[in-house]
């Protein structure tokens, strides 16, 4: 088959790989619906991350069963499936509690932007469809493997609650999603912190109420001003880096929360800081398979529709440019179609 392989920052290639092959009786090989570049794929992309040796790329899918090992029984050859960038046994303590994403047995899916693909834990990972849905529900649902999963993750954590306001820091797609899920969560104020046109109106068209444009202190300012004084009740922090980390834990009110699902890279919170200032922290990739049940559901009744961070699509075998839109802001999101 074919896949994608990055090389080294800046060099991402679609070329024939190995056929994915079922390695244990819990794994499942899939299919490849339609997949996506994530923003976290940027990180390697900019030489932000080492590379190493070249290596499989991707971590977001939707796609049908094409087999499964001797002791998958929830899945079966044909159906449907959306499961989330961690693998999870759905069993183990840590699922019980609720986070599936740091499963006993957790792999990180890497190997997404492919024409196959194999699922480890596939029972508990995997969530089958009653029926194929309809193609153009797609791109909503391959969003509910990560990004939007990760939106509901970074409002959960911030404790959106009905009636409060929302910062939404990061207008990449996990921030727009995230702006999906305050509203959905019942936030009467959404402010989307966003300095790009295009992004603004889309978070305002997601459910924002009020644009932030200002960065760093400018932007804390801003957001106190519009808050009484005091800071927003819960702030989602959708970037990973030290700025936008400060930017929210600066924006939050004594006795608020700050989710934060950017992935960090050099942040560092000072203890002192965060003590007196009676902020709640907490983030982690998102337990999205905890999510999947209910927010199929609302994709499949029109509630909500995350597919709208998608705004280039792609053949699979253009990922390349696909990676290159994103790194030059030209596209939010890139969905890639085998
Ligand atoms: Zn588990």
């Amino acid at each position: 088959m074919r896949g994608t392989m990055i090389y080294a920052p800046g060099d991402v290639r679609f070329e024939t790989v190995d056929d994915p092959k079922i390695l244990h009786p819990t794994d499942a090989i899939i299919r490849t619906a339609v997949t996506c570049v994530c923003g976290s794929d940027l990180w390697p992309y900019r030489g932000a991350e080492p590379i190493g040796d070249p290596h499989p790329m991707g971590h977001e899918y939707v796609g049908f069963v094409e087999e499964v090992g001797s002791e998958v029984t929830s899945v079966r050859p044909g159906q449907f499936v959306v499961g989330s960038f961690a693998t999870s046994d759905n069993t183990c303590a840590n699922c019980r509690n609720g986070f599936p994403s740091n499963c006993l047995h957790r792999e990180f899916m890497s190997t997404c932007q492919a024409e196959y693909v194999r699922i480890p834990n596939a029972g508990g990972t995997l969530v089958a469809l009653d029926e194929t849905p309809d193609e153009s529900l797609w791109p909503s649902l391959l969003a509910l493997s990560d990004v939007m999963g990760t939106g509901w993750w970074a409002a959960e954590a911030a404790e959106v609650r009905s009636g409060s306001t929302a910062v939404v820091v990061g207008d990449g797609a996990v921030g727009l999603s995230g702006v999906i899920a305050a509203k959905e969560m019942g936030a009467e104020r959404i402010i989307a912190m966003s300095r790009h046109e295009s992004r603004q109106k889309l978070a305002l068209a997601l459910g924002a109420t009020d644009i932030v444009t200002e960065r760093g202190e400018e932007g804390v300012a801003r957001i106190k001003e519009m808050t009484g004084g005091i800071g927003a009740d819960s702030v989602l922090e959708c970037v990973g880096t030290a700025q936008a980390m400060s930017q929210a834990l600066h924006s939050t009110r004594p006795g608020g929360s700050v989710g934060f699902v950017g992935v960090p890279h050099d942040v560092a919170v000072d203890g002192q800081e965060l003590f007196f200032s009676h902020v709640g922290l907490r983030g982690g990739p998102a337990p999205v398979r905890r999510y999947l049940p209910d927010l199929i559901e609302r994709v499949l009744s029109g509630r909500i529709d995350p597919g709208k961070v998608f705004d280039l699509t792609l053949p699979l075998a253009e990922v390349a440019e696909g990676y290159k839109a994103m790194d030059e802001r030209r596209a939010i999101k890139t969905l890639l179609a085998p």
